[in-house]
């Protein structure tokens, strides 16, 4: 294998290399270094994102570059601010022995004035996106006449990101003798157009795509229910401690509700889309970089080039239409030549897709498992036990405190005690209600095992036991009924129906009881919107008044409510209880498990928020039940 002496580097950059622990060049960098080092003219790489691009024109440019003139030399063009800053890094860590350099980055969302004082400081290289540079040309503030190379990074995406115009008008008004650089992971027909129109006689260098997925990933397949994908995350979770992955989303919405249905549950992780502003999505980028974050649930757009070190696992919540979507995605593990896995969550009817990827890209998926509830149990009690031992006991404890507890433990044996701290242990992992296997290794219909919810007592307040109850501002005027509050609360926040109780509803507001343990989920409706209604969602601790039509009745869901709403009920899920949190339950879940959109709404409501560009897409189902029936 060569090493980076053979290319032709000059000694500081090959020190700067040593002390970045880059011992031997990538495929792109053997092709795309000498040529770039001696070849004066424009250039093509043609290879995928994570396979070292970045040296592969971060390296002849840094040599290329007269450090001894503060003029700009060299723009990089990156479709996104977090790749515009990770350039940015790389080039000054490879120059770190080379002297004077100033390369500046420049993208939107960020303070303009800050970044004209920069650029004035005298930078030789931008690192730019392409809006924030348009308009800084169009100010005056990137003056180009000493400009020599014009590097398009990911030009494919900055194309599909809709910056065409942007990277027209830069190209057009740098056109001073400069070379142009293009890298891209394919020749689309507008790569085509740039090339035909801006460039002269290129030299061309093309990375097999077939060679571009990385070895060291284990590409894995879990078949499960659309509906189990997020308990599949949580069991992920908990089975394994070290964790520190992706999660690949299709649409900002799904993205945004899988990150409120984990961290509502206590897990460490965070949304990253576009509708977030860009303090936020910076925010979010620093506690997962910092590994403060477990999962990071991203979008493909929002999580392209992101360049996290140690991430174990990449998982596609839902599987991309484009094979060259998996290879972004799963790239962002097992990078520098680390080991990584990548996992598929498919439904049933993901198995050609999954095919086709497969057979695009050249890799094969072994059958993954979720983590039984038994293993997780067993690994969260050997560690619960190790910590155990390991506690440190506080000074503040002293003798007469542990005395006094030993007598109250007088009667208690040693085995008792550590059987009953097993215990709480034990319940916290179990309180959840579903321990069925997720894996879905069936070939027949769709069937739904969990297990039904059995009708708990009532409190004094008459909430049912192990339940809190909420109230909700959606009553019959807002042209709902139970039926549907039910479906349209299961479908935003993941509560599954077995998982409510009785719901109580009134004209203008409605109460519903919750399993503790989930009830929590609930509050993400608060602020959100319902047909332009705005939700408020709170715990309610008194007693909860049924309106008259209703008492004397049972007050419960389903056939226990009486007159009003039985008929439609009916009509659906067949009557009762039983009928909806099984058939209804089960009808409903039915419905997600084939929109691959578990916890977020229908196919309509998904194509919506794909095609939203507005900012709040996250409020609801938006009329996804509004004509259907329950
Ligand atoms: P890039 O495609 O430029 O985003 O690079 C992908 C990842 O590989 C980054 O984490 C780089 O730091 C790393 N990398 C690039 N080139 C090398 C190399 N020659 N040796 C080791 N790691 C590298």
């Amino acid at each position: 294998m060569k090493n980076f002496e053979v290319l032709g580097l000059s000694q500081p950059l090959l020190n700067g290399l040593a002390d970045m622990g880059f011992e031997n060049p990538t495929e792109i960098q053997q092709q795309s270094i000498p040529i770039l080092l001696k070849h004066d003219g424009d250039f093509i790489g043609l290879a995928q994102t994570g396979t070292g691009k970045t040296a592969a024109f971060g390296l002849p440019l840094l040599d290329l570059i007269d450090v001894n003139s503060r003029e700009v030399q060299a723009l990089i063009l990156a479709p996104t601010r977090e790749l515009a800053q990770q350039i940015c890094g790389q080039m000054e860590q490879m120059s770190k022995h080379l002297g004077k350099l100033n390369v500046v980055p420049v993208f939107g969302g960020a303070n303009i004035m800050n970044q004209i004082r920069d650029i004035r400081r005298g930078a030789q290289i931008i690192v730019a996106t392409p809006g924030r540079l348009m308009d800084l040309m169009k100010r005056r503030e990137v003056k180009l006449d000493a400009l020599k190379y014009m590097v398009l990074d990911e030009a494919d995406e900055m194309l599909n990101m809709g910056f065409k115009e942007d990277i027209d008008f830069i190209l057009s008004k740098s056109d001073t003798g400069r070379n142009i650089w293009l890298f891209s992971a394919t020749m689309a027909r507008e790569i085509k157009r740039i090339v035909d129109t801006y460039m002269v006689q290129p030299e061309e260098v093309r990375i097999n795509p077939k060679n571009i997925v990385n070895k060291n990933i284990e590409h894995q397949s879990i078949q499960l229910k659309a509906s189990d994908k997020i308990e599949a995350l949580r069991r992920f979770l908990d089975y394994d401690e070290d964790m520190f992955g992706v999660v690949f989303c299709r649409t900002k919405r799904d993205t945004q509700n899988v990150a409120d249905q984990l961290n509502n549950n206590g897990y460490a992780t965070e949304a990253l889309h576009g509708d977030m502003s860009q303090a936020q999505r910076d925010a979010a980028m620093k506690r997962f970089r910092n590994k403060n974050l477990k999962l990071l649930i991203a979008t493909d757009v929002a999580a392209r080039g992101i360049d996290v070190d140690d991430i174990t696992h990449v998982i596609h919540f839902a599987l991309p239409d484009d094979p060259e979507f998996y290879t972004h995605r799963s790239g962002r593990t097992a990078r520098a030549g680390k080991k990584g896995v990548s996992i598929a969550l498919i439904t049933r009817g993901d198995n050609r897709k999954l095919k086709f990827i497969a057979s695009k890209l050249g890799i094969e998926f072994t059958q993954g498992e979720v983590p039984a509830l038994e293993a997780i149990t067993q690994k969260r009690i050997s560690r619960w036990s190790e910590n155990m031992i390991k506690q440190e006991i506080n000074e503040k404890i002293d003798e007469q405190l542990v005395n006094a507890v030993q007598e109250s433990f007088a009667d208690v044996t040693k085995e008792e005690i550590i059987a009953k701290l097993l215990t709480k242990e034990y319940n916290s992992i179990y309180k959840r209600n579903s321990i069925s296997d997720l894996n879905d290794r069936s070939k027949g219909r769709d069937r739904d095992d969990s297990p039904r919810r059995e009708r708990g007592k009532r409190t004094s307040r008459g909430t049912e036991e192990g339940m809190k109850t909420y109230f909700i501002n959606l009553g019959l005027k807002d042209d709902i009924n139970k039926g549907a509050l039910l479906g349209y609360v299961c479908d935003t926040t993941g509560i599954s129906g077995a998982q409510i109780g009785r719901i109580v509803m009134d004209k203008t507001h409605s109460y519903m009881d919750i399993a503790e343990d989930v009830a929590s989920q609930i509050l993400t409706l608060d602020g959100k919107q319902r047909n332009g209604h705005d939700l408020r969602v709170n715990e309610h601790k008194g007693v909860v008044k049924e309106p008259a039509r209703e008492r004397g009745g049972r007050g419960g869901r389903g056939g226990r409510s009486g007159g009003g709403f039985k008929g439609r009920r009916d009509s659906n899920g067949g009557g009762g209880f039983k009928g909806r949190s099984n058939s209804g339950g089960s009808s409903h879940r039915g419905r997600r498990s084939d929109s691959d959109n578990s916890g977020s709404g229908n196919r309509s409501s998904r194509r919506r928020s794909d095609s939203s560009s507005g900012s709040n897409d996250s409020g609801g189902n938006r009329g996804g039940f509004k004509g259907r029936k329950w």
